[in-house]
């Protein structure tokens, strides 16, 4: 039997073991890491090798693709490790892929498939021209399967894990709150930055798991973080992808964690980004229901997405938060300074809450509190930590006059 590894997006086959068989169903297909395996068809009741693959090959990903039975079968030459890419992943991504790719992918897997019924000899030669491409040029996509791969088992694994970023008021300095933010250490390639993994997630239906995961344990961590200061009231910021909101689900969902904590819906802050006005309709009914139950909705990385405004004349949202680029300029260019005294105007003047985000100065701070800003968020005020540490620290707050120092 194939071994499961240490993370179950390896699979290990031993010498000699079919990897599958002709007619078996397409569960699975696999990226080989090392050994070497040799793909055959039966021809009159004889094994007819095609082709032997070795590291970096893909196999398995006709069956898979069209759901139809495996066509040749494939047996390990070698010990061999592969990582498994399960139909979901690869259906997912057809289902998604323009309509013309799918027709044409469509038909030529169909003519693969029903050719080599004319004669026995077509079909071995039919299957041995039909390989995938060479490793080098997939080499990039192969990747991101990989990725995706061991992402799926980090979060069965239970390696992500939320840290946390305080939320301060710009003027007092007093913590209002946090924003989530999650962190994968894998153990095979160390710490994984969420703009790496979360892009890969969105891609597929992997960041719908996860964003309940995230969920799950930022409402859970905020109950126990306000239990340790009444009277205080703390909000969290969540990421919240447009996917996440296309899920007729997510507001139910959503409802009863917070009552599961006995949390309210004001202290929730959905963080989403323009994308949402550009995406999914269903998403953005799900954005407004959000708000009418109560949710706060911010604009995340504002000014730097190629949306029209146009949308703040239809959607309301609750407050923005002002990308870390704009703060990074703001001492030494004046345009910026200008732009950035506008969006704060701008949103004042709809009367929305203003976060400025990668605040790492005294000095940034200076002109971002002349300048009338609401909320900041960044290095100077505190890196993401995990929550013991974040516990700490409101705890080290309390004794000092709720003030960071
Ligand atoms: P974001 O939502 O814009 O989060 C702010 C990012 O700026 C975080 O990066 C934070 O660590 C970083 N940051 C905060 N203050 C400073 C500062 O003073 N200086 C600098 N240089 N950076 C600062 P991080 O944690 O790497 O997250 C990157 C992005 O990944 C996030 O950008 C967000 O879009 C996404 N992300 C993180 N967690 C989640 C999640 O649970 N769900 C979803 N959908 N996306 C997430
Ligand atoms: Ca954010
Ligand atoms: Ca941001």
């Amino acid at each position: 039997m194939a071994n499961w590894g240490s993370s179950s997006a390896l699979k290990h086959f031993q010498r000699g073991e079919t990897i599958f068989s002709e007619g078996d169903p397409g569960d699975w297909a696999y990226i080989i890491e090392s050994g070497r395996v040799e793909v055959a068809v039966s021809v009159d009741g004889r094994l007819i090798p095609l082709r032997i693959l070795t590291s970096g090959d893909v196999l398995g990903e006709m069956a898979v693709m069209d759901t139809a039975p495996r066509s040749a079968s494939a047996k390990a030459l070698e010990e061999t490790v592969c990582v498994a890419i399960s139909s979901r992943q690869i259906s997912e991504r057809v289902q998604e892929a323009d309509p013309i790719v799918k027709l044409l992918m469509d038909t030529l897997l169909h003519r693969i498939r029903s050719t080599p019924q004319v004669t026995a000899s077509k079909k071995a030669r039919l299957a041995t021209d039909f390989q995938p491409q060479s490793p080098a040029e997939n080499n990039q996509v192969l990747d991101k399967m990989r990725l995706e791969s061991e992402l799926r088992a980090a979060l069965d694994h239970q390696q992500l894990r939320p840290h946390y970023q305080p939320l301060v008021n710009i003027q007092t300095r007093q913590i209002l709150g946090f924003e989530a933010l999650m962190r994968w250490f894998s153990p095979t390639r160390g710490h994984v930055s969420p703009g790496e993994f979360t892009s890969i997630a969105e891609e597929t239906s992997l960041i719908i798991p996860i964003g309940q995961h995230t969920l799950q344990q930022a409402c859970r961590d905020l109950s126990q973080l306000q239990r340790g200061c009444p009277g205080w009231p703390l909000f969290m910021s969540i990421n919240v992808a447009p996917r996440q909101l296309a899920e007729a689900t997510f507001l139910g969902e959503l409802q009863t964690i917070i009552d599961q904590y006995g949390l309210q819906p004001s202290q929730i802050k959905l963080e989403v980004t323009e994308r949402v006005f550009m995406e999914n309709p269903v998403a953005l009914e799900m954005l407004q229901a959000c708000r009418q139950a109560g949710f706060y909705i911010a604009l995340d990385d504002f000014g730097t997405g190629f949306s029209s405004l146009n949308y703040l004349t239809r959607f309301e949202v609750d407050g923005f938060k002002i990308d870390r680029a704009f703060v990074q300029e703001i001492l030494t260019n004046q345009r910026t300074q200008v732009l950035l005294e506008s969006m704060l105007a701008l949103a004042h003047g709809l009367g929305m809450e203003t976060v400025v985000e990668g605040i790492e100065t005294l000095e940034q701070l200076t002109v971002l509190q002349q300048a009338g800003c609401d909320i900041g968020q960044g290095y100077l005020f505190g890196k993401p930590l995990p929550f013991a540490q974040i516990q700490q620290l409101l705890a080290q707050v309390l004794t000092h006059n709720l003030v960071t120092s």
